[in-house]
């Protein structure tokens, strides 16, 4: 059977897409995932964090709140709409999140676990998934929603692939935590979310004071912008203006967002601060060291211990210790696609720096192909910082809904946001 749309990934992003078409007649949608079933992120479903976006943001209400797969009816279905109303908590916990996203994908019969696609081609009229399982899947369109993959910095790299040496990315950091727990010094390098959530809960649990350390690159241990007008800068109204905009323009733009999705949720920074504070009762400083504007220049093993050089960036001072386990908290960047794309390189138009052109409706722009492969969280450096955010996943499947259908399956918005973004040229 050839399929309308076949996903790669069973993530949020294509999960939401999978909810969402699938009271579509007719449409022929199946979405593969290679892990056994839905899992979000387990290394950092750490105790008391939760999502950074309100509820709303579930897998469909943005585009559909009629939807039987938003989160109230998952709440409904668990009967725990009263206990929802009397918490009166806009951000669930990230465990909610991912139980409610597991309950979503057991009602989607779209949705296949455990099978790997390994390669895309495109043969006469439809592409060809081919899966590590055997058996190739055979649809005239494809959506990539595979997304991203723990980043490293250079000096730390080879030690995080070194199972001998106890360095890890935060992205493993629960599996590893009773080790953590129990070390006699830790070092938690980075300062977005999982670098501070990783910190909270060490100094929370820690089984001694002392000996743990937190350092990162960043002037400060900044927060996140999570202002009401700053944050309509993740609506489709500002995708729109940052598509509109050329690549170098783009590409400037993006690292002066970074307080947008790389800073520390305000309320995370309170309860460290808090937690300290609690710590220096009876006139003693709590026995952690915290400095922003480090970062590692190098790091080798030594005696099972890991030697880290630093350079302070503003000071440019050097110094050096030795910890006994690292934590990465550095972040993640896109999972490449060159590999399941390979035998497409030469369909695909890239831009100057070698890199997809992906069309406003997350279409990949593809030469002598009549099908199309659209990507999910795949495309900041056309679409903007709102890339990865849950809070326009439902809208972005929508879009691409939309697009496969070839008409308007949901009726999305012409504004969403109070800010008008860029000058209109008919304006005085
Ligand atoms: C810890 C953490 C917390 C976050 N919290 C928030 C938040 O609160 N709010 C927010 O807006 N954003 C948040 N984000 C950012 C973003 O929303 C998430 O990363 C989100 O999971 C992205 O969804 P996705 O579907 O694109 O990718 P993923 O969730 O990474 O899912 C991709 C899936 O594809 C699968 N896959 C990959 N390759 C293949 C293949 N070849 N074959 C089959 N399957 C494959 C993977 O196994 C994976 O399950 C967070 C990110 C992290 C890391």
């Amino acid at each position: 059977m050839t399929l309308d749309l076949a996903g790669v990934g069973i993530g949020p992003a294509n999960l939401s897409l999978a909810a969402l078409a699938h009271p579509v007649a007719g449409l022929r949608v199946a979405m593969f995932e290679r892990r056994k079933e839905f899992r979000w992120h387990p290394g950092l479903l750490i105790e008391g964090a939760t999502i950074q976006v309100p509820f709303l943001a579930d897998l469909v209400t943005l585009a559909d709140p009629t939807s039987p797969l938003s989160f109230l009816n998952y709440l409904r279905a668990h009967d725990r709409l009263f206990p929802f109303y009397f918490v009166e908590k806009f951000h669930m916990a990230r465990t909610e999140y991912d139980d409610y996203c597991r309950w979503a994908g057991d009602r989607l019969d779209s949705c296949h676990f455990g099978v790997e696609i390994t390669g895309i081609d495109w043969h006469e009229s439809a592409f060809h998934l081919s899966t590590a399982e055997g058996e190739p899947v055979v649809a005239r369109n494809v959506v990539l929603g595979v997304g991203t993959s723990p980043f490293v910095p250079e000096p730390l790299r080879a030690l995080v692939s070194d199972p001998e040496a106890p360095v890890l990315h935060s992205a493993d950091y629960l599996t590893e935590r009773e080790r953590l727990l129990a070390a006699p010094s830790v070092t938690v390098v980075g300062s977005g979310q999982s670098g501070a959530e990783v910190f909270l809960d060490l100094l929370r649990h820690r089984h001694r004071p002392d000996g743990l350390r937190w350092i990162a690159r960043t002037v400060s241990f900044a927060p996140m912008e999570y202002s009401k007008l700053g944050l309509e800068q993740f609506t489709p109204d500002y995708t729109d203006f940052f598509h509109r905009l050329d690549e170098s323009t783009r590409d400037g733009l993006l690292p002066s967002q970074w307080q947008l999705y790389k800073g520390i949720d305000s309320d995370t920074i309170a309860e460290i601060h808090e937690e300290l504070y609690r710590r220096s009762i009876g006139g003693t400083w709590p026995e952690v060291v915290m400095t922003p504007g480090v970062e590692v220049v190098s790091a080798s093993l030594d005696a099972g211990r890991v030697a880290l050089g630093l350079r302070h960036r503003q000071q440019n001072s050097g110094a050096g210790w030795l910890a006994d386990a690292v934590v990465c908290a550095t972040g993640y960047t896109e999972t490449p696609l060159d590999r399941l794309l390979g035998p497409l390189a030469g369909r695909l138009v890239t831009d100057e720096r070698g890199r997809p052109v992906v069309e406003r409706d997350h279409r990949l722009r593809l030469e002598g192909v009549a099908g199309s492969v659209y990507v999910q969280n795949a495309e900041r450096h056309t679409h903007g910082v709102g890339a990865p955010d849950l809070g326009l996943a439902a809208w972005r499947a929508a879009t691409i809904l939309n697009s496969v259908c070839g008409r308007e399956v949901y009726r999305l918005p012409s504004r969403t946001a109070f800010t008008r973004f860029g000058l209109n040229t008919e304006d005085e």
